[in-house]
């Protein structure tokens, strides 16, 4: 069991005080990023930077996302308890945590086999169960289709029109499309067949790699 103790607690609350300050408004998502103990996610070497609102290395050359980013592009996902949520990135487990705190049934999928392996064996020990997968997210799971929800968490040089085929009517994409170093946050909603698109800040996310992805 990993220890939750009051100081960490203490950490979390201040940070979720600092994403509200931010803009992050919706209490569901605020109360899934003060649920998960993000400090679990890290190597002792870096623990006193868990709470921090910041991205950190977790190997592989990978990164755990920012805690803003990650209550930015939940928060865009307008989630609904039980909904199907598509996450393509799987990494360290930390959004789709968030994401299961909100309520939502999660599919992951990581392209590097590695991470989804320690990913895979790690996340349920803290009592978070998604259903994993491995492989090239840039596809989507088609199997598994449609998503009420698709959120894509490394950055896209183009909307892969795999994902977007497998949104259920009304459902929406979440996903940062640019270059290699900066991408904008793009919010597509599938109405009535046709697609919609909205544009928010500029991030930046490792690249998705892939089919749909960069080379
Ligand atoms: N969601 C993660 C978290 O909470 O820790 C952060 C993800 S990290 C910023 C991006 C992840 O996308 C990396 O783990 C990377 O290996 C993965 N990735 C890149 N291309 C992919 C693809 N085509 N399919 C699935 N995962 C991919």
């Amino acid at each position: 069991m990993i220890e939750d103790n009051y100081k960490q607690r203490g950490l979390r609350n201040k940070l979720v005080k600092k994403l509200r300050e931010k803009g992050i408004s919706d209490e569901r998502v605020l109360a899934g990023i003060g649920n998960v103990p993000r400090h679990a996610f890290f190597d002792a070497a870096l623990l006193n930077h868990a709470y921090e609102d910041k991205a950190f290395p977790i190997g592989e050359g990978q990164t755990i996302s920012q805690p803003y980013t990650v209550a930015f592009q939940t928060e865009k996902l307008q989630l609904k308890t039980g909904e199907k949520v598509l996450e393509v990135g799987t990494g360290s487990g930390y959004q789709a945590a968030v994401l299961l705190e909100v309520g939502a049934q999660v599919y992951t999928i990581e392209y590097n086999r590695k991470l989804y392996e320690h990913t895979k064996e790690f996340l349920p020990t803290l009592g978070y169960k998604p259903f994993f997968f491995f492989g090239d997210g840039s596809m989507g799971i088609p199997a598994k289709a449609p998503y009420d929800k698709i959120i894509v968490t490394a950055g896209a040089p183009i909307v892969p029109l795999a994902l977007t085929n497998q949104l259920a009517e009304n459902g929406i994409l979440i996903i940062p499309v640019g270059d290699r170093e900066k991408q904008k946050m793009l919010r597509i909603t599938k109405k009535q067949g046709k697609l919609v698109q909205e544009e928010f800040d500029h991030f930046a996310f490792v690249p998705l790699l892939g089919d749909q992805g960069w080379k």
